[in-house]
């Protein structure tokens, strides 16, 4: 607006109605002259995503998206209602190359980074088809969003910001698989997120085998990042186990988490691992999922099973992206 001669108002005027109107074109932007509408028109573009493939869960209220972006790739957003309402997980790149050998999202390696319009496009295209009201937001879709970092914070700017959609980054939890140079920096930005690690494994011999990421950064560096992120931030820390059959399910496992976690302030979210056919895992039982709960609130671990939402429609993490083969728009 400065560039063209125009006074500063109306970059908030454009602001609210991308942000908080959510509209998508320039002529819906009623109180900018229409000269201005059409010099928009000329010099910029209204990012937007479309709504490939949509599926409703016949056993909850659980919607899978998959949306299709401007170059052709598509990734997917999933909407969950719980008690204290809607929740969206987000995507925040095109695949991602951390390599974790349980998940279907990394099968194919990283295609690109998501762009803050694009991340904030899965926000406002979920709400605005579903007709329901956002309450809170999870980075927990295909990507690894501390490998877009820049981006992923702009996004969190932008998402947070008082004249757009104003939702409180306390509302927002963003899941990593443990970069542990990018945690320290995410530190400094202090800001109220939940920050959830995704451990899986107590050794690192294991968690070498089932997540690469470990080979660069061991679980002690990883567990010294936490506790200072917390003692910098207040903010509690959520560990994200996700049980797999014979590999770290066993009383012995669940021993050894809580002695790892001992004296930290932080949840434990077990999750039964999904089947991805081409990893070869499988999830452990229910029986067994429930011992190894028990056994850490035993050992005064504060742990839940996460509930699972929309198992009839495929929507764990990078499942409809690789089965319906879209990859590509
Ligand atoms: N890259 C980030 C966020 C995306 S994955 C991360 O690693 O945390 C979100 C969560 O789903 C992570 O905890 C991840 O380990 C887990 N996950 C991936 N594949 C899974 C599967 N097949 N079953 C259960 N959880 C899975």
């Amino acid at each position: 607006m400065a560039r063209e001669g125009l006074p500063k108002y109306r970059a908030g005027q454009l602001f609210a109605w991308l942000h908080q109107k959510q509209v998508l074109s320039f002529e819906e932007m009623t109180n900018l002259p229409k000269v201005l509408q059409q010099r928009l028109e000329e010099l910029c573009h209204i990012n937007r995503l479309t709504v490939e493939r949509k599926l409703q869960s016949q056993l909850d209220e659980t919607v899978k998206y998959l949306f299709g972006l401007e170059d052709g790739n598509c990734v997917e957003s999933v909407l969950m209602r719980y008690k204290h309402g809607d929740s969206l997980c987000i995507s925040t790149q095109v695949g991602c190359r951390m390599g974790c050998k349980f998940c279907a999202s990394t099968l194919g390696g990283l295609v690109r980074n998501l762009t803050p319009a694009e991340m904030l496009d899965e926000v406002y295209t979920a709400a605005r088809d579903s007709g329901r009201k956002i309450s809170s937001l999870v980075l927990m879709g295909i990507g690894e969003p501390l490998d877009n970092y820049d981006n992923v914070l702009r996004f969190l700017k932008l998402l947070s910001h008082k004249d757009g959609l104003n939702l409180s980054l306390r509302h927002v939890s963003l899941s990593t698989c443990g970069l542990v140079d990018r945690i320290e920096r995410l530190m400094e930005e202090n800001l109220p997120l939940t920050l959830s690690i995704s451990l899986h494994a107590t050794d690192n011999e294991k968690r070498s085998q089932i997540m690469p990421v470990n080979n660069r950064w061991h679980i002690e560096a990883l567990l010294d990042v936490c506790k200072r992120y917390f003692a910098r931030t207040g903010r509690r820390i959520s560990f994200e186990y996700a049980l797999i059959e014979g590999v770290n399910d066993s009383p012995e496992d669940a021993k050894a988490l809580a002695d790892l976690l001992k004296g930290f302030i932080c949840h434990v979210n077990l999750i039964p691992v999904n089947q991805v056919k081409e990893t070869g895992f499988s999830r452990s039982s229910r029986q067994a999922v429930e011992r190894f709960q028990k056994l850490l609130e035993n050992l005064q671990i504060n742990a839940t099973v996460r509930r699972e939402l929309g198992s009839d429609i495929n929507a764990a993490c990078g499942q409809l992206r690789r089965d319906t083969g879209r990859t590509k728009v």
